[in-house]
């Protein structure tokens, strides 16, 4: 299957980094090197610079009408090409062509919305205390910003960026990640070729740091945007504090997953299960922490179990596969590192719990039952296929597991009671809580953490907001 070569979007055109520097693209299912991908200097990052003020320009005075027309066409071309893309995010990163398929038809439908919500971004007339004098508040596009986005979800962390900023009158400079960088590309490419002005969307690859530290501090961005690590994420905000940068942050989470007493046992597993597998659990609202009521923590573990072992791993490509490999060696490592651990600590490993073959970077499904809160995998996100679970007696003790750790992004609760709804909605201290159903982190809801896991939303007319400046102006009659 073909995978392409992937260059940098500068200025409207495609084109080599300045210095014809290249990294390695690798495909995780077979480990081998399927492509290669530019890496931008410091030269490339200047021109994209200044095609992103230019493209900032020529998209701001475009009405919203026809701006949500433009991405409205975008959205089209997404979908026209779905099967394509998916097949390139697949070979880069593994998932499954029917989750890479949703992932890329999910981002026409989240393009469509911001396209919408574009035209709906007013102002207000506020009444003066002075007859003669009228005063507005108005909202106005930031301007150029610089989105950093990682390699588990290369197209919808894009999309939501690139969304909302564009829906806004914003340009973007994305810094695409350079181990799936085809499929992202291909997304710009559908902004490309639906006619927005040229350098409205940037794409560059590179050195991480090196991009951030360069672009993050330049006068030209006026707004960050990342999704990645905790750590990462701190240095990217301080650097963007000292700058007087607009931030949103979307960082990593440890989703406690709360299964009371009178839970329906078969739809927590189902919902619970299915979401901890999806790409091999490289996701930032996964659920991590299973805390279980006793009564049911045996029928529970037992079905998750069934449910982990009849899982079919393998290569993403393959008809039937329902987990592929992890995006990376880092990954099978960690996973190897954190059940060690828990292991030596006292946890049972009930399915899976080793690496699947030597080729690739594939792990098993993995529950382990028993897991003490002192482990690693209790208190460090997994990112990784181990569903973790440890039993409690009182609904205050599972809330304050759930609140133990620094991060707050996403949770789950299975509950037949309102009453424990209520209070679980009251006190888990996360930016997104799904009670008895699958996460549902469609684009007009608001998508962002709290504590640790950042700040900012990537959804609803939040995501909006925080590409604008509002602005008063005050008119007095002469
Ligand atoms: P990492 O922390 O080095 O990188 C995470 C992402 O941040 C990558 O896309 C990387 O390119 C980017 N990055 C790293 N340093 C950067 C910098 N100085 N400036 C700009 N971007 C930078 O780790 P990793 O091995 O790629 O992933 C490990 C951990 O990262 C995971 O365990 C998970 O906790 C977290 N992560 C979270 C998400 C998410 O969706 N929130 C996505 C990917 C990774």
């Amino acid at each position: 299957m073909r995978y392409p070569d992937t260059r940098l979007f500068i200025a409207g055109q495609w084109q080599d980094a300045a210095d014809g520097k290249t990294l390695a693209v690798h495909n995780p299912a077979m480990g081998q090197e399927i492509g290669r991908v530019a890496h931008a200097g410091i030269a490339d990052l200047d021109r994209a610079l200044a095609a992103a003020q230019k493209g900032f320009e020529a998209w701001r005075d475009i009405p919203a009408i026809e701006r949500a027309k433009a991405m409205r066409r975008a959205a089209v071309l997404v979908r026209e090409r779905a099967a394509a893309i998916a097949a390139i995010l697949t070979q880069e990163q593994g998932k499954p062509l029917a989750e890479a398929r949703a992932e890329v038809l999910a981002a026409a439908d989240i393009i469509e919305w911001f396209a919408d919500e574009g035209m709906r971004v007013y102002g207000r007339i506020v009444p003066s205390r002075n007859l003669a004098v009228r005063q507005l508040v108005v909202k106005d596009p930031v301007g150029v910003v610089a989105a950093f986005t990682p390699w588990n979800f290369p197209i919808n962390q894009v999309v939501r960026k690139l969304g909302a900023a564009l829906a806004a009158g914003c340009s973007v400079l994305v810094k695409a990640p350079e181990e799936t960088p085809a499929s992202p590309a291909e997304l710009i490419r559908a902004f490309a070729d639906a006619g927005l002005p040229a350098g409205t969307v940037g794409l560059v690859y590179g050195n991480p740091a090196e991009i951030s530290n360069y672009l993050i501090p330049h006068p030209v961005v006026r707004k960050v945007t990342f999704t990645g690590s905790t750590p990462v994420g701190k240095q990217l905000a301080a650097l963007a504090g000292q700058h007087m940068k607009r931030v949103t942050m979307e960082l990593g989470g440890h989703a406690p997953v709360i299964v009371c007493e009178d839970a329906d046992i078969e739809l927590a597993v189902k919902a619970s299960g299915g979401a901890k597998f999806r790409n091999a659990g490289q996701v930032c609202i996964a659920p991590t922490r299973f805390l279980v009521h006793e009564s049911v923590r045996a029928d529970f573990v037992a079905a998750l179990t069934r449910h982990a072992q009849g899982l079919k791993v393998g290569d993403g490509l393959a008809e039937g596969t329902q987990m592929g490999p992890l995006a990376n060696p880092r990954r099978v490592a960690a996973m190897a590192e954190l059940l060690g651990d828990a292991v030596q600590r006292g946890a049972t490993v009930r399915a899976g719990g080793e690496r699947i073959g030597e080729v690739g970077n594939f792990f098993a499904p993995t529950v382990l039952d028993n897991v003490p809160t002192s482990a690693r995998i209790f208190n460090e996100e997994p990112f990784g296929p181990v569903a973790s679970v440890r039993g409690f007696t009182q609904l205050e003790d599972a809330i304050a597991e759930s609140n133990r750790l620094p991060f707050g992004l996403a949770g789950y609760a299975f509950t037949r009671s309102l009453k424990n709804a209520h209070l679980l909605s009251q006190r888990v201290e996360v930016g997104m809580l799904w009670i008895n159903q699958p996460a549902t982190p469609t684009a007009e809801l608001p998508f962002g953490g709290i504590k640790d896991s950042g700040y900012g939303s990537e959804g609803g007319p939040e995501a909006l907001e925080a590409c604008l400046n509002t602005r008063v102006i005050s008119i007095t009659n002469v």
